[in-house]
């Protein structure tokens, strides 16, 4: 057989004041000594180093009583430690050292310190590291003094735990624990998220709804920006299109109305000259006026000259009525020199009318001849006789005078009348004819009025068509604004679009403005205004919810692998322990015929039966009939399964734990504790004082099983008990002097009967 524990080394550890070490060379190596001498003390630091955690168990109420506290006149210890030294050749402890040195030191402020190898660790590390080896503090190994029908005294469900320790199950139950803590922490986990999920679901819903919206607007958007894309180019075409149109179609009435105006206005100055010359007509009026009255005039004065005639034939006709009277001088005899006096005034006259070329001055001289001559005769007739003829004769001469007078008057009017009328003839020929010259400027006036009304009404029209295309780019221009506030420049770089029917209606380029106007109204209406926040909000909260139900499915996984596993190991539990207490059975009966020379004994699985106070709810239920009657007022239920001993003595009657007496209680126990042992055997068991009550015939027995027990696992066995101590390789005797100390020595079998006694 293996060993595995080589020696412990105490040190201030309770009545160990000194250092002091105990070698286990031997399968089986005991420890004896007096009453109170400390070989309990030695069971205990076993429990300590091993990280024992109930003080109470090491007989203590705090770490600070595990300290030497001094006896006598010695000093008390500062700390108390214990060390623990195994064989790790074949590596019963999982790490990679040959040998493994345990340590506890506990100080008085009861800080512990837990080494392994000299390295300080945590005391988990220590547990885990023997737990892999079936060494355990509170283990079934170490059986303290009086605690051996512990196993008997157990309820069915401490004992239950005890077997299950012994057999090394224990690992599965912490597992299976585990697990279960496990599982109910992910249940609650699983019961938040989902709480957290229904939480946080109907703000999804109101933001999915929103996203819905955003995004049925983001189509929309994109709906708009490529009619407006292809609205804006078509527009922008259509408008460079019709300016261009515009500019051509008005240059030629334009060049027109330019060149009709130069026209015009070279024609207007000839009418404006012609009205120069209609100025000429008051003129004329004048001219006519004086013609008039000169006309009036020589009306007067051929009246005038008409009346002095008719006179002057009337006195003539006198004169030749008296000249008839008269004949008879006819005859009479001038003077020459009268003759010729009147020849001179006659040739002067001649020569005064040969120096004029005035015809009516001419005439008058003739007149004037006429009457020197007939001045002249009448002179020379008979005075007396022709006095009434001289008066005719001086009246004619007055009458011929005025008559030449008015004929000169006349004569001038005459020539005054000829210069007017030629005068008047020469402006009035002139007015004719600028007259002929006005009409055919205004004519082309006329006319050229009539082609600028045409074209004034043409470009009128272009002028509409251009306030019409000026409107309609003032359009576009608010139009490319709105779109890019409402979109964004997207929606406005339309430079790219190509278009496919360029010769499309103008029709249809209305037809899809409306269409815009429809969807920037239902976009409007969809008052999405912040829609990125909305998105991350909803991105967020989904992510999140996302996240949650990935984490619900994790832990319902986990939960379903962690329920999975509980399973397995309840029934790995159940048959192992099953098969375990099937073993220790065999064992146990075997030990106990052994130890009892017959009879019989065996663990028996049981429920437990649990007596309750029924409560108000079931007496309700009973009531009203809905349960069955069991008992007064308690109820009875099974509970988890436990473990029951049966035992039946040879040779007696009696059955069950509660008959035997205190020696057979110890062998029973024993009997059980061996067999126990025996089927999952650990590395150590220490007994104190296990043998206390057992006669000299059964310490026989208890000693050949011990020898066999030390088969498979090293022991340790304090002891009082002679056959016992004879059954151990190596003894340490204990004493106790009057310093309270607590000293350790090796001493031979015969030396430990004397020490034990
Ligand atoms: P028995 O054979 O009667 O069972 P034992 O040999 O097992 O006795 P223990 O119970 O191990 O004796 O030792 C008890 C002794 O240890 C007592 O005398 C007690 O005074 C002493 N002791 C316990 N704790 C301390 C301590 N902290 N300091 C000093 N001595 C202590």
């Amino acid at each position: 057989m293996s060993m595995y524990l080589k020696s412990l080394e105490l040190a201030g550890f309770k009545s160990f004041a000194k250092k002091s070490s105990l070698e286990f060379n031997s399968p089986i190596s005991a420890i004896v000594g007096p009453n109170g001498s400390g070989k309990s003390n030695i069971a205990e630091a076993f429990r300590f180093v091993l990280g024992e955690q109930s003080i109470k168990s090491m007989r203590g109420k705090k770490g600070e009583d595990l300290i030497f506290n001094g006896a006598g006149d010695g000093g008390r210890a500062n700390r108390a430690s214990a060390k623990l030294t195994f064989d790790n050749v074949k590596r019963l402890l999982p790490i990679d050292f040959d040998e493994v040195v345990l340590e506890r030191v506990v100080h008085r402020d009861g800080v512990n310190e837990y080494l392994i190898n000299g390295s300080l660790v945590r005391l988990k590390d220590i547990i885990e590291l023997l737990a892999s080896a079936h060494i355990g503090a509170s283990g079934h190994h170490i059986i303290s003094q009086g605690e051996a029908d512990k196993i008997l005294n157990a309820n069915l469900r401490d004992r239950r735990s005890m077997i299950e320790d012994a057999l090394g199950l224990k690992i599965y139950q912490y597992k299976k624990e585990e697990s279960e803590r496990k599982l109910e922490k992910t249940d609650q986990n699983i019961k938040e998220v989902e709480s957290l999920r229904r939480e946080i679901a109907p703000h999804i819903k109101f933001l999915k709804k929103q996203v819905e919206k955003i995004e049925r607007a983001m189509e929309m958007k994109r709906e708009l920006i490529a009619l407006y894309k292809e609205y804006f180019k078509r527009e922008d075409v259509y408008l460079k299109k019709e300016q261009d149109s515009i500019l051509h179609d008005r240059s030629k009435p334009e060049a027109e109305l330019s060149e009709l105006g130069d026209e015009l206005r070279r024609l207007k100055d000839v009418v404006s000259q012609a009205s120069q010359n209609e100025s000429r007509s008051p003129e004329l009026l004048a001219l006519e006026e004086k013609i008039a009255s000169v006309r009036m005039d020589k009306d007067a004065t051929t009246r005038e000259l008409g009346r002095i005639e008719g006179e002057i034939s009337y006195l003539k006709r006198s004169i030749a009525k008296k000249n008839e009277e008269l004949n008879k001088e006819k005859t009479k005899t001038v003077f020459l020199v009268d003759v010729e006096s009147l020849y001179q005034e006659i040739d002067e006259k001649i020569r005064q009318a040969e120096g004029s070329e005035d015809i009516g001055f001419i005439k008058s001289i003739f007149n004037n001849l006429r009457e020197l001559v007939t001045g002249f005769i009448s002179k020379n007739k008979t005075k007396n006789d022709d006095s009434a003829t001289a008066d005719f004769e001086k009246e004619l001469e007055i009458l011929s005078s005025d008559k030449h007078s008015f004929e000169r008057k006349l004569a001038e009017i005459r020539e005054e009348e000829q210069s007017l009328s030629k005068k008047y003839d020469v402006i009035k020929d002139e007015i004719e004819k600028n007259k002929d010259q006005n009409v055919e400027a205004e004519k082309a006036i006329l006319r050229i009025m009539t082609r600028q009304n045409e074209l004034h009404s043409q470009m009128a029209s272009i002028t509409a068509r251009h306030e019409k295309i000026s409107l309609e780019k003032e359009d576009f221009e608010r139009e490319l604004h709105e779109a890019a506030m409402l979109i964004g420049r997207e929606a406005i770089n339309y430079d790219s679009v190509v278009l496919e029917e360029v010769g499309e209606d103008r029709h249809a380029q209305l037809e899809r403005k409306r269409t815009i106007e429809r969807i920037k109204i239902r976009l409007e209406e969809s008052g999405i205004g912040t829609s990125e926040d909305v998105m991350k909000e909803f991105k967020e909260a989904e992510e999140r919810d996302i996240f949650l139900a990935k984490e619900l499915s994790d832990l319902e996984t986990s939960g379903a692998a962690l329920r999975q596993m509980i399973v397995e190991l309840t029934e790995k539990l159940d048959t192992e322990f099953k098969e375990g207490v099937r073993k220790i059975n065999d064992e146990f009966h075997k030990f106990f015929v052994l130890m009892f020379g017959g009879g019989a004994a065996s663990l028996k699985v049981v429920r437990e039966k649990i007596r309750r106070r029924k409560s108000a709810e079931e007496i309700e239920a009973l009531e009203r009939g809905e349960i069955e009657e069991m008992g007064d007022d308690e109820t009875e239920e099974l509970g988890d399964e436990g473990l029951d001993i049966e035992v039946s003595l040879p040779r007696k009657k009696i059955k069950g734990l509660v008959m035997l007496s205190g020696g057979e209680r110890a062998l029973t126990s024993i009997a059980l504790l061996f067999a126990i042992s025996q089927v999952n055997p650990p590395p150590f068991i220490i007994l104190d004082e296990t043998d206390a009550a057992l006669d000299e015939a059964n310490s026989r027995k208890y000693g050949d099983m011990v020898e066999n027990l030390s088969k498979y696992s090293q022991l340790i066995v304090i002891t009082h008990n002679r056959e016992t101590m004879s059954r151990a390789g190596i003894l340490y005797g204990i004493t106790m002097g009057s310093d309270g100390i607590s000293k350790l020595l090796s001493i031979a079998f015969d030396e430990a009967v004397q020490v034990a006694k």
